[in-house]
């Protein structure tokens, strides 16, 4: 049954939205009541509660019309930090993000074998870098988590990721909050990555996409109507077990021919001459690259086409090791899907972002703007 709203949380919503606004654009107090159909004195009131926090800036525009000269809003955006976490498997990296997304300090942390170790260290790195900056508490707004998947984003658990072993069943939100001293939110890495592209990347005028990660696996995290797409039970990107031939060979996950049995970069290098992707890619228009980029667009074709078919989205990006100088595979997947859908347009893009601290900070910028 659908949930009614009470004014106190319609009023924290309004205030994101007021926030998202100014920060796509600078923009004067009644375009934001334009685009947002909000009352101007609502706006007033909104905007002037935003900038006795310190979390806008205002400036004149500089308008050629006489006599016009609105004023225009934006964020300041050193007004308050996120600590982005984010975990990978082979080191993690923690580093400090302000409200234009920037990434301004980052420290990349080395596994050892002793899980109390790696997050005393973790813990140590992000005090040091707020103290080196002078952040005080009231202008840290959070930390953001980002680690593979499964886990349990809720309870801010890390559950049994693959080759991940260290850090099963550690209730990571709780740890480093212990240890740092701020709220902490866990997020898969694919859905951070997918918030990056809404904020910052290359999705950012999208309501509705798909974002395909292809590492050692491959993951993915879907986003209709601008917000990630979660089942009952959490995940919904599961993409490398979706099937791709019916009777191919049994996945550790019990189904048949799926995604991530063919089209993962390992699988695709695999009895090549090539040592990585980056290699194969700059190699198009030789024979054997040729056939191994159109064998992984036909892999991909498939995938994208279901995913299209099934939510009815027009953009997906790869990232991802996959995602590496890898213009001749999306352009051959891009053809494949225009030859397939009878019609034209780039479904696929690919971005070449790596998955940093300012990606793990994405999950508690979430919660600030919309
Ligand atoms: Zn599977």
């Amino acid at each position: 049954m659908k949930k009614a709203i009470n004014s106190s949380k319609m009023k924290t919503v309004n205030r994101r939205i007021v926030l998202e606004c100014i920060r796509r654009e600078h923009i004067s107090r009644a375009d934001i009541a334009e685009k947002t159909h909000l009352t101007r004195p609502s706006i007033t009131i909104i905007v002037e509660e935003l900038l006795n926090e310190g979390l806008l800036r205002e400036s004149r525009s500089e308008s050629n019309e006489v006599g016009r000269h609105p004023v225009l809003l934006s964020i300041e955006e050193d007004a308050r930090f996120i600590v982005g976490i984010a975990l990978k498997r082979n080191a993690c990296h923690v580093g400090i993000v302000n409200l234009g997304g920037k990434l301004l300090r980052e420290r990349v942390i080395e596994y050892s074998n002793d899980l109390t170790d790696c997050l005393d260290r973790i813990a140590v790195a992000a005090r040091a870098m707020l103290r080196e900056m002078a952040i005080n508490s009231n202008r840290v707004l959070g930390i953001g988590i980002s680690a593979p998947g499964p886990l349990n984003a809720r309870e801010g658990v890390i559950l049994n990721p693959p080759k991940f072993d260290l850090w099963h069943n550690v209730p990571i939100a709780k740890e480093l909050s212990d240890r740092i001293g701020y709220k902490a939110y866990l997020e898969h890495d694919a859905d951070s990555i997918a918030l990056e592209e809404k904020y910052f990347g290359k999705m950012s005028n999208e309501t509705d996409f798909v974002v395909i990660v292809s590492e050692n696996g491959v993951g993915a995290s879907l986003v209709l109507n601008d917000r990630l797409f979660f089942g009952k039970h959490g995940r919904t990107g599961e993409a490398g077990h979706l099937s791709i031939r019916y009777d191919g060979p049994r996945c550790a996950c019990g189904n048949h021919g799926c995604f991530e049995m063919y089209a993962t970069p390992e699988c695709l290098l695999k009895g090549s001459s090539f040592k990585n992707v980056a290699e194969l890619m700059s190699a198009a228009g030789s024979e054997e690259a040729d056939r191994l980029i159109q064998k992984e667009a036909e892999y991909f074709t498939l995938l994208i086409n279901n995913y299209i078919n099934l939510t009815g989205i027009t953009r997906v990006v790869i990232r991802g090791d996959l995602a590496i100088n890898s213009k001749p595979l999306v352009d051959r997947i891009n053809k494949n899907l225009c030859d397939r859908r009878l019609s034209s347009g780039e479904f696929c893009l690919a971005s070449e972002l790596s998955c940093t601290a300012r990606t793990a900070a994405m999950n508690v910028f979430r919660g600030f703007f919309l």
